[in-house]
């Protein structure tokens, strides 16, 4: 159907398929019909012999955009999703035995044009840089809630923005600024409470194979071969197939370029354990713990923890990694079963061919350290709405799409890459190895500038990737292996106005602990009330 734009006819695409129901499948179903609505008809087949994935449960602060722009309030979908704050990641034992610290969601603050970070390396009033320059590093040490038990979320002269939910806000408007909170949930229950609410709002479900992908002679997709519904065709086919890349991979034969010369984790075993939410503390952090060859994470949700061993295959066998795993959850994971899984690390050289756009895992992935996996979704589907295309295909659209996606994959890659460069561990062949393996050239650069100057938005990766130069600085400090030397200016720059920003966040913080209720009580009364 033609539509009239400024002087222009460009057309308009009708109908867009989506193969896969993991939570890429169908939070880019139900984002593209809070987008478009009707004027977009939306079908997604998924398999009901292929499972999804089954891990993937903490999340960027960002992600608060996405339920925004569904319409969609905490209370609507976080007691069916199991679902609990994050405030943080905490990284345990990556400097020594014993060590922890926090990166959290929390933009640092700056005294006379100075990050508060590196007023703390010329000034450290404790040896925490994490409780000294961020409030919420002391909530997560008390288990607190980022909200009062009547909802009112704490008070943010810390943050740009308010609590102002239902705004159809968007990470593209919202780069900069810094929401203090993000999710964890069970990623089963969150593709189930995705695919009612696009399911009610009329996209098309088909469970199905889909056994064959036929292209036309230019090698666009026009239809899919499924094994019960017959054909399946479209205008725009979105690749959610997880891992194996059916349309992207498979059928338009775009490369994966791997990223494992630097990451070299490739595995990953999980177990789901059963949690007694009226007696284990709620942590409101994901939780990364240094292991001989990787680390291992620990999400609290409401009823149960996920965890996980991410590692090498090249330092580590799967039956060695599961053992590990269950020694460090303990009895009660005796009887839960093991799900291990093989995992590709890097992207895919293009994720938009033609008329076919790989988002998740076919798109790209990188280990979960930062839990950057749902936060790639999110941005692809937000970059898919931003430049859909029109009845011409217009080629630029296309490759701005391409562009951003692979500029936030390359980013994270630096930024993951700097935990184990930055790492001070070194008392295996695994730790060493991170220190001597190759990195991307310009990292390389990079890390030689901040030994001389904490990152700041110049000299860290240059394109939007979702991390803000605190978030090197946390990586840097917290880690430990990386000498930084504090800026010569502050040897001669007043101090006392950092002194006294030092001194307003212990103060803060101690408020905050004393007010604020502990997550369990939190949540315990949010369920009560649904
Ligand atoms: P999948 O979940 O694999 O879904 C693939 C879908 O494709 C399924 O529905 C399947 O049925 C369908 N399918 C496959 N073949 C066919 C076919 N022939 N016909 C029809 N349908 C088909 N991300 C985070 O943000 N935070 C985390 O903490 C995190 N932890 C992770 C830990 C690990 C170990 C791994 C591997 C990933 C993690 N991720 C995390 C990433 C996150 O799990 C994924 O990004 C997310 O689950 C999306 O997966 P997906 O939907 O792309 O693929």
């Amino acid at each position: 159907m033609a539509q009239q734009g400024q002087g222009e006819t460009t057309g308009r695409i009708g109908k867009v398929v989506i193969v896969g129901g993991g939570t890429a499948g169908w939070m880019t179903a139900s984002y593209l019909v809070a987008a478009f609505g009707d004027r977009v008809d939306v079908t997604l087949v998924e398999s009901g012999r292929v499972g999804t994935i089954g891990v993937g449960e903490a999340t960027f602060s960002d992600i608060r955009h996405f339920f925004e722009f569904l319409q969609l309030e905490e209370k609507d979908w976080m007691p069916a999703c199991n679902a609990t704050y994050k405030l943080a990641v905490r990284f345990e034992n990556w400097r020594e035995p014993g060590h922890h610290f926090y990166h959290p969601f929390e933009q640092l603050r700056s005294v006379d044009g100075f990050p508060l970070t590196d007023w703390w390396l010329r000034h450290p009033t404790t040896t925490r840089f994490d409780t000294d320059c961020f409030v919420m590093a002391s909530l997560c040490d008390a288990n607190r809630s980022p909200r009062y038990l009547d909802g009112t979320l704490i008070d943010q002269d810390f943050v740009e923005r308010g609590d102002k939910p239902l705004a159809r806000s968007t990470i593209a408007e919202f780069q900069g600024a810094q929401f203090p909170y993000a999710y964890h949930f069970e990623a089963s229950l969150l593709a189930e409470f995705l695919r009612d609410y696009a399911i009610e709002r009329g996209v098309r479900h088909v469970v199905d194979d889909v056994l064959d992908v036929e292209r036309d002679h230019r090698g666009w997709i026009e239809r899919l071969r499924t094994e019960e519904h017959g054909a399946v065709g479209g205008d725009l086919f979105v690749d959610c197939t997880g891992f194996k890349g059916l349309l992207i991979n498979k059928a338009l034969g775009e490369p994966f370029e791997s990223y494992q010369d630097s990451l070299p984790n490739d595995s990953a075993v999980a177990l789901q354990v059963p949690l007694d939410m009226d007696r284990e503390p709620l942590r409101p952090c994901t939780t990364a713990t240094a292991q001989d060859a990787g680390w291992i994470w620990t999400i609290p949700l409401i009823s149960r923890v996920g965890t996980g061993y991410v590692y090498a295959r090249d330092y580590l066998d799967p039956e060695e990694a599961e053992r590990t795993l269950r020694e460090f959850v303990g009895p009660e994971a005796a009887d839960v079963p093991a799900n291990h899984i093989r995992m590709r690390i890097g992207r895919t050289r293009r994720s938009w061919v033609n008329n076919c756009v790989a988002i998740g895992l076919s798109s790209g992935f990188v280990e979960p350290l930062e839990s950057t996996g749902i936060f790639f979704i999110h941005h692809a589907i937000e970059q898919l709405v931003k430049f859909f295309p029109g009845g011409d295909w217009d080629p630029s659209l296309r490759t701005l799409y391409n562009n951003s996606v692979a500029h936030v994959m390359d980013g994270v890659r630096e930024f993951l890459v700097l935990h184990y460069r930055g790492a001070k561990r070194a008392d295996n062949q695994y730790w060493r190895d991170t220190k001597t393996r190759e990195v991307p050239e310009a990292l390389a650069e990079r890390m030689a500038r901040w030994q001389s100057k904490l990152p700041d938005s110049e000299t860290v990766f240059p394109y939007y990737h979702g991390l803000p130069p605190y978030s090197y600085n946390c990586i840097l400090l917290g880690t430990g292996g990386i000498p930084v030397r504090p800026s010569p200016a502050l040897d001669i720059a007043d101090e006392k106005a950092a002194l006294l920003e030092f001194q307003a966040i212990r103060d803060k913080a101690r408020r905050l602990v004393e007010e604020l209720p502990t997550q369990n009580e939190y949540f315990a009364a949010m369920r009560a009330q649904v």
